[in-house]
């Protein structure tokens, strides 16, 4: 047989060994990286969304912005088609000042706006709704030159006397004959009104002139500040222009921080603007710059919450991906193994087949060793029986041969007596004697030769009055009286010769026990027992001690003396019924008869009864 192979576990691979460190310095590693990024995303997520929102509220502010202005640019647009206003403008006496005075009042007063005044040719004023204007000359002005060239004029400023900040509008006035402009009729909106759509709450603002001037603001402090330092061309237009009182402008301390995009991030002189985004959007009509400011510390808490949550989600994540993997690379172990497993089941069966295949041929050859041991052994134990029935054998064929002899001399005497008859009678008799010599010698070469083993129903009372032939003459040497108590027409399963070896067997052993006994009686009966029979040899002889009874079919138990009994001959007897499919047993008459000696021998066979 080949030897068996140990199978090995397949090795853990590199990542079965290494999942936890792996784990653990991936979340080393990865955790900075992921809060870094994390941050940084929000980060650029967290202004996007801001200048977004800011760029939203200066649109719309815008749009309002422009709304406004464009209709205060109407006003003046409808006052020059009156012909009232160049009527004033042609009579240069002006009869009628008073009413004119009204007139413009009232368009003041409708319109909401702040100032309405009617200039000359030469930028006097002609009439106004305030009574400080009376007599000004505004022929500097950008609104008045713009008009008097004939087109629509805009401009910004803050009024030297009220210190008010307000937008002029101005229209030329044409003389219907000539076309020439004869005057300028000027709309002032206060700027407040302007701002009305001003969203001061979410997002503060603030507007710059085109010098770069704080016009407007969400800040008052920071109103009249410079965005940046003015040149000297920008003073000398300031002052030409009498825009301002004053040329000199404070700097707005600003810092940017960074530049981005679409917007940048600066720092500007007040709390909650340390680092703000501002955004930017050009008025181009006014020539203004409009700038919205969002306040990016009051970002941070949605930045670190959301980059919180976002490292927890990776670190949960990545943890359940190391789970996930690890029960995935034990699940692959466990499968493995379990392979090995089963491939080592399967060689071991196939060895076990192996081993019980040479094991059975083994046993099957100590079998048909000890069968062949044992057709011996009851062969041999048959020849011992003949051998010990020698003299009864002998006295069996002596008994013939004597009559044979004397029938003879018998047969030569009435021959020369020449009396045929009696010679004849003689003849008659050495023949029947020949024939039961022949039939005796016929029964000891049966009972000597070997037999295979076979069974075949065969008559019981063969088989016992063949036994007892060999006996008898024992039997009446030493004074037994054999009783045989037979059920003819029984047939048994058996092999003829080996059940008269057993029957031999317990009749000499039931000789041998009465030997010393004062009544020697020996039984021989036959009793039915369905389709079994039960042959009982029934002796009065010493009886069995108990305690031999366990031992009584061990091999080579004896209690006879060493070279009279081998102790084989009961255990023989045991194994060739066991083999005929039957039981032999043994008790003392003693168990069922207390007054009585002796030992039954049961011989219990399968049995059937002719007619
Ligand atoms: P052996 O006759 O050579 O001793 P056996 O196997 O035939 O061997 O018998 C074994 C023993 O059984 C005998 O020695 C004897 O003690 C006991 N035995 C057998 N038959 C009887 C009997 N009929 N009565 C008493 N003892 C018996």
């Amino acid at each position: 047989m080949n030897p068996e192979v140990d199978i090995p576990y397949p090795p853990r691979s590199w990542l079965q060994s290494n999942i936890k460190p792996l784990y653990i310095v991936s979340l080393l590693i990865m955790i900075p990286v992921w809060l870094i990024a994390s941050w940084y995303t929000f980060t650029s997520q967290a202004q996007d969304n801001l200048r977004v929102q800011i760029e939203n509220d200066l649109a719309l502010f815008a749009d309002s912005l422009d709304s406004e202005l464009e209709k205060y640019r109407f006003v003046p647009k409808m006052l020059i088609m009156d012909a009232t206003l160049a009527s004033a403008l042609n009579d240069k006496n002006i009869r009628y000042k008073r009413s004119l005075h009204d007139y413009l009042n009232h368009i003041r007063t409708v319109t909401a706006a702040d100032e309405v005044f009617l200039l000359d040719v030469q930028g006097q004023t002609l009439a106004s709704t305030t009574l400080d204007n009376q007599g000004l000359n505004y022929a500097h002005t950008p609104y008045f030159q713009a008009a008097k060239e004939g087109n629509s004029g805009g401009f910004f400023t803050l009024g030297f006397n009220a210190g008010i900040r307000g937008y002029y509008f101005s229209e030329p006035i044409f003389d219907s004959d000539t076309d020439d402009v004869i005057g300028v009729v000027v709309v002032k909106v206060n700027m407040a009104r302007l701002e009305r759509g001003w969203p001061n709450k979410r997002t503060p603002m603030m507007i710059t002139d085109e010098y770069g001037v704080v016009i407007a603001s969400s800040v008052p402090s920071w109103l009249f500040t410079s965005r940046q330092t003015l040149d000297d061309r920008s003073r000398q237009a300031i002052k030409n222009t009498s825009k301002y009182p004053s040329t000199s402008f404070p700097k707005l301390q600003s810092q940017v921080i960074e530049e981005l995009d679409a917007a940048r991030i600066i720092s500007l002189p007040k709390p909650g603007y340390i680092r703000v985004l501002e955004v930017n959007l050009p008025l181009p009509q006014v020539g203004w710059q409009l700038y919205g400011h969002g306040d990016l510390n009051k970002l941070n808490s949605v930045i670190q919450r959301n980059t919180a949550l976002s490292l927890l989600v990776f670190i949960l994540t990545l943890s359940l991906a190391y789970v996930v993997m690890q029960r995935r690379l034990q699940f692959q172990e466990t499968l493995a193994r379990r392979e090995v497993n089963q491939a080592r089941l399967q060689q071991a069966k196939t060895s076990l087949e192996v081993r019980v295949i040479e094991r059975t041929k083994a046993l099957q050859d100590s079998n048909d060793e000890l069968k062949q041991t044992q057709t011996e052994l009851i062969h041999a134990a048959k020849l011992a029986t003949l051998g010990q029935m020698a003299t009864s054998v002998t006295h069996e064929i002596n008994q013939p041969l004597t009559a044979i002899q004397t029938c003879a001399d018998n047969a030569e005497q009435w021959l020369q007596r020449e009396n045929y008859s009696r010679v004849e009678q003689n003849l008659g008799n050495i023949k029947k004697l020949a024939q039961k010599m022949a039939t005796i010698t016929l029964h000891l070469k049966t009972f000597g030769r070997k037999t295979d083993n076979s069974t075949s129903w065969v008559a019981l009372d063969e088989a016992i009055y063949n036994a007892v032939g060999l006996i008898t003459l024992r039997c009446k040497q030493e004074q037994v009286e054999l009783i045989i108590d037979c059920l003819p027409g029984t047939e048994v399963m058996a092999d003829l010769v080996r059940l008269e070896q057993v029957i031999i067997n317990l009749l000499t052993n039931a000789l041998d026990a009465m030997l010393n006994s004062s009544e020697k009686r020996l039984v021989i009966r036959c009793q039915s027992a369905g389709e079994h029979i039960c042959l009982q040899v029934i002796d009065t002889g010493t009886g069995i001690d108990p305690v031999h009874l366990t031992q009584l079919f061990d091999p080579f138990f004896t209690t006879k003396d060493t070279g009279v009994g081998l102790g084989l001959g009961l255990s023989i007897s045991y194994s060739i019924i066991k083999t005929m499919g039957g039981e032999l047993s043994a008790s003392n008459r003693a168990d069922t008869e207390p007054q009585h000696s002796g030992a039954i021998f049961s011989v219990r066979l399968p049995a059937r009864y002719q007619a």
